[in-house]
């Protein structure tokens, strides 16, 4: 089994964004410390729109430039030890700016499709410049904000101008829908890997595009209870790192916690803890690709001792590996 533990690397979008340093840059530190330690690499979807807010503010306001140095120092770092760095899209920094306290993040326009085709064309060739400028190398595996990239036949063109050919944002059975936020994978094919050309949920084989989904994994209620009473029984252990809070999703807590829900298979927080249970019903499917989704904001104590006993106990019989690893040419 191929298997991708991948990053959004960002700060939160909520009314509390939070800090640099504890979203993003000493979470990430201990991925990197995992990783040097078992010798594995991981993928990181760097929040590209927060990286060119940063840099355009911080000539205005010079408390910023600490966090755009840390930033892309970190993601030089990331890149140069061999981890793949690739493009995450979160739009609505376009609408967003520093008040010279704080961020102002306006999440009207949260959806890449939520802006006309030339600006999507404008928005991808600037954010994926921002990778290519920082690594020198081709960027070429994209992951959507908030899983939103339909319709995709909106954004097919500036992905094809731009060389994104591998997407990895759609997760199996994914329905999610509000004002302005939503996905619908509902109709994706039970696979581990396949391509498609107009929407990712429609498998076509002579597609331009790859889409490597993220693995998915259905979750009881009693799963969310649990984790709820966790968090209010040991904070210490199951709060995540990041000191910010996320945005609202209108619905889906109370939705979690009386119906099954289909989610992906993620290392934040007690989700980690069904790592080995998705590997091994994957592995019952025949599939060869698992992909894990993560964000280091959302990571908590636990859930970084559970990636790495997931490591240790699967190194030897499974690959870490990466995008670059797998489908650069
Ligand atoms: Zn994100």
């Amino acid at each position: 089994m191929n298997i991708y533990i991948t990053l959004d690397y960002e700060i939160y979008f909520g009314e509390n964004h939070g800090t640099v340093e504890k979203c993003i840059l000493y979470p990430t530190s201990e991925l990197i410390r995992i990783a040097e330690k078992h010798n594995v690499r991981f993928c990181f979807f760097v929040d590209c729109g927060f990286v060119l807010k940063l840099d355009e503010f911080r000539k205005k306001f010079p408390q910023l430039e600490k966090d755009y140095k840390a930033i892309t120092e970190q993601i030089k770092y990331l890149y140069d030890t061999g981890h793949d760095i690739q493009l995450h899209i979160h739009p609505h920094w376009e609408d967003s700016y520093y008040n010279g306290e704080r961020w102002i993040i306006d999440v009207k326009r949260y959806k890449l499709v939520d802006f006309n085709e030339t600006e999507i064309a404008d928005i991808v060739y600037r954010y994926k410049k921002v990778l290519t400028d920082l690594t020198g190398k081709q960027i070429f595996a994209y992951r959507a904000g908030g899983w939103c990239l339909q319709p995709f036949s909106k954004l097919k063109k500036a992905f094809k101008q731009n060389n994104i050919t591998l997407d990895s944002s759609v997760f199996r059975n994914g329905f999610y829908s509000s004002k302005n936020y939503n996905y619908d994978f509902r109709e994706a094919p039970d696979k581990d890997i396949y391509r498609f050309e107009d929407e990712p949920e429609k498998e076509n084989a002579n597609g331009f595009f790859t889409e490597l989904p993220i693995s998915g994994i259905r979750n009881s209620p009693l799963f969310f209870w649990r984790l709820f009473l966790l968090g209010r029984k040991n904070p210490y252990l199951h709060k995540p790192l990041g000191d910010g809070k996320a945005m609202a999703a209108p619905g889906q807590r109370k939705k979690m916690l009386t119906q099954y829900t289909n989610c992906t298979v993620s290392i934040d927080g007690y989700n980690a803890n069904l790592l080995q249970k998705a590997l091994k019903k994957l592995q019952k499917k025949k599939f060869e690709q698992m992909v894990v989704i993560g964000h280091p904001k959302a990571l908590s104590r636990y859930s970084i001792q559970k990636l790495e006993e997931f490591v240790v106990k699967n190194k030897e019989i499974n690959t870490f590996t990466t995008f670059t690893q797998q489908f650069k040419v």
